[in-house]
């Protein structure tokens, strides 16, 4: 979904506003995450969301044309965490896992399904605000536990994962660790990118 809703290519774009009300909340969810959050926002680097406050007027005023769809946005910290209609897209996958799940897994197989589906939205609204900040200022503002969450080694590589789908677009989608090998979009860090990502203050260790 993240890769072909929220990152859709202009000429799929172009298809849904064909059919716009058919297509709302395609469209909602892929402006405020492709536009927004990667195009509008972090312009500068992956750890500056605004290069001035100039720009996040220009930004506020656009959004303000776009009526409530703009304020959840703006609620939403610029799309950095889920926020109204584009949380579906991420809920979305669970909804149909727990009718089918119980019926062929039974109770625990439906609790580790859940768990498991769980973790994307869980990661895009906790995680995701911290995966833009230097590590140090994010387990300096983080609470406490995603602080502890992420320090661990799991979650330093889901930094780097994330700073790789900003950079390089096309790939790295899953804050989920392995769902892009699996979908054979992993694209790992070349020397170039480690050494840009520790002068944004990732850790790369
Ligand atoms: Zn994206
Ligand atoms: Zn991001």
């Amino acid at each position: 979904m993240h890769q072909r809703i929220a990152d859709a290519p202009n000429k799929t774009v172009k298809g849904w506003e064909r059919f716009p009300r058919l297509c709302r909340y395609m469209i909602r969810t892929r402006y405020s995450h492709h536009v927004v959050h990667h195009r509008r926002t972090f312009k500068q680097d992956h750890v500056t969301q605004f290069q001035s406050e100039s720009e996040r007027e220009a930004l506020d005023r656009e959004l303000a044309d776009r009526g409530h769809h703009g304020q959840i946005i703006q609620r939403s910290g610029y799309a950095v965490r889920l926020h109204g209609s584009g949380a579906l897209v991420f809920i979305a996958p669970l909804l149909p896992a727990i009718p089918l799940t119980s019926f062929t897994l039974g109770l625990w197989g439906t609790l580790g399904s859940c768990v498991a589906l769980a973790l994307p939205p869980l990661f895009s609204h906790f995680i995701h605000p911290y995966l833009h900040m230097p590590h140090a200022r994010a387990v300096r503002e983080a609470p406490r536990a995603t602080a502890w969450l992420l320090r661990r080694w799991y979650f330093r590589s889901m930094a780097r994962n994330h700073y790789m789908h900003h950079r390089y677009v096309a790939s790295n989608f899953n804050l989920v660790l392995g769902g892009d090998v699996l979908r054979r979009r992993y694209r790992p860090p070349a020397e170039t990118d480690l050494r840009e990502m520790q002068r944004l203050g990732l850790r790369i260790d």
